[in-house]
């Protein structure tokens, strides 16, 4: 007897798979359901062993087929004001309410549901559930398992994100890249401060640098229509420095990143950044040798451009059998990479949407994912067909 989406999601939502902790109970339970029905499983680890993806396949070996992606890992719930336990799924006119409900267990329990179905549908192209960890934290956990697809002469054709659309075929997301600058002054006494370089007033020039490029790109960069924000940006979100009044800080970190639309390539509008940084440093090098302002990166994943007349567009609207048009999202999801470094035609389409994640009371309707089984059911049904 194969388990409702619903009664799985129940199952999922149970574990507390906060990002950076583990998910293998998860993966287990996962596992549990897809070996006896013939899948066959591999993980791949995280270094320390306690999280992992989890990688399926049922029917043929093989080139071809589809790829079902989610990640396992959920936000936390500290600090919010739940009106139920988050950990237990709890019905109430007709939604799901629970972490993670939305972003993306609601998914993740539709494309095991779907695997458990295909078990019994002689399928002739191989049906693949890529889960993953780590993915709320920059899409951390996935790279393992996409690393190891690189290297096999046999790809999957087709991959379809499950992050919550509200069911819409989603064909891009801009990319992100989080980046630290640690800019470099010396310390002193602050009633002698002209004697010494305050790193704090580097930071600032540096901020004031980063405003200057967004307003750049804000008055005359690329653009792109389909997004809120129609052009690339740059934000700072973190600064820190000084340790007392008294003492001119040596150092001063700044948080900040860029999120770029298709158009604008993030080393591109990086490489202006640092010939900023460069320019602020250099003029007191003579008297302060340490002066500098460096940059590293800190995480980041590719954006999504899919065409929307690509091969997973097109099946999209084919299994989907409502709303033909495409959308682009404001979140990041796992599929920049999937496109990118495995070369599989990608686009973003799940259960639920966004608004309700990462909140209280998250939750998805029992009509989304009725909708979302019903896509997978016809995704089945194409995968049994012979071409
Ligand atoms: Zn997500």
């Amino acid at each position: 007897m194969i388990p409702s989406t619903k009664d799985i999601l129940a199952r999922l939502v149970a574990e507390p798979t906060v990002s950076r902790s583990s998910n293998l109970a998860l993966l287990d339970y996962a596992e549990s359901l897809l070996g006896p029905a013939g899948a066959r499983v591999e993980r791949f680890a995280h270094p320390d062993g306690s999280r992992a993806n989890l990688w399926a396949t049922i029917g043929p070996d093989g080139p071809g087929g589809v790829v079902l992606s989610g990640h396992t890992d959920v936000v936390p719930v500290e600090g919010q004001a739940w009106s139920s336990d988050p950990y237990v799924l709890t019905e109430r006119d007709g939604r799901l309410y629970g972490r993670g409900t939305a972003d993306m267990k609601g998914f993740v329990a539709a494309a095991l549901r779907a695997a458990l179905l295909a078990a019994g549908r002689n399928l002739q192209r191989p049906l693949h559930l890529a889960l993953s960890y780590d993915e709320e934290i920059g899409c951390l956990g996935v790279r393992g398992m996409i690393d190891a697809l690189a290297v096999r002469p046999d790809r999957p054709a087709l991959c379809i994100v499950g992050e919550p659309t509200g069911m819409r075929i989603a064909t891009g997301h801009k990319g992100k890249v989080a980046l630290r600058a640690c800019c470099h002054g010396q310390e002193g006494h602050s009633a002698l401060a002209p004697n010494a370089l305050n790193a704090l007033h580097l930071g600032a020039a540096f901020i004031a640098a980063l405003q200057k490029r967004q307003e750049a790109l804000c008055d005359h960069g690329a653009r792109d229509p389909d997004y809120d924000i129609p052009y690339s940006t740059i934000h700072a979100g973190m600064m820190r420095g000084g340790t007392a009044l008294n003492i001119v800080p040596n150092l001063c970190e700044i948080d900040f990143e860029i999120r770029n639309i298709a158009e604008d390539d993030a080393d591109d509008i990086l490489a202006g950044i640092e010939a900023d940084a460069e320019t602020i440093a250099r003029p007191y090098r003579n008297r302060f040798p340490m002066a500098c302002i460096e940059i590293s990166r800190v995480s980041g994943y590719p954006g999504l451009a899919t065409d929307p007349h690509a091969p997973a567009v097109v099946l999209l609207r084919r299994i989907l059998g409502g709303d033909p048009s495409t959308l682009k999202v404001a979140f990041g999801t796992e599929g920049g990479l999937f496109d990118r470094d495995l070369g599989i035609s990608t686009a973003i389409c799940g259960p639920g949407f966004m608004d309700q994640g990462h909140k209280p009371d998250e939750f998805v309707s029992l009509d989304q994912l009725d909708r979302c089984d019903a896509m997978l059911e016809r995704l089945l049904a194409e995968l049994a067909s012979a071409n």
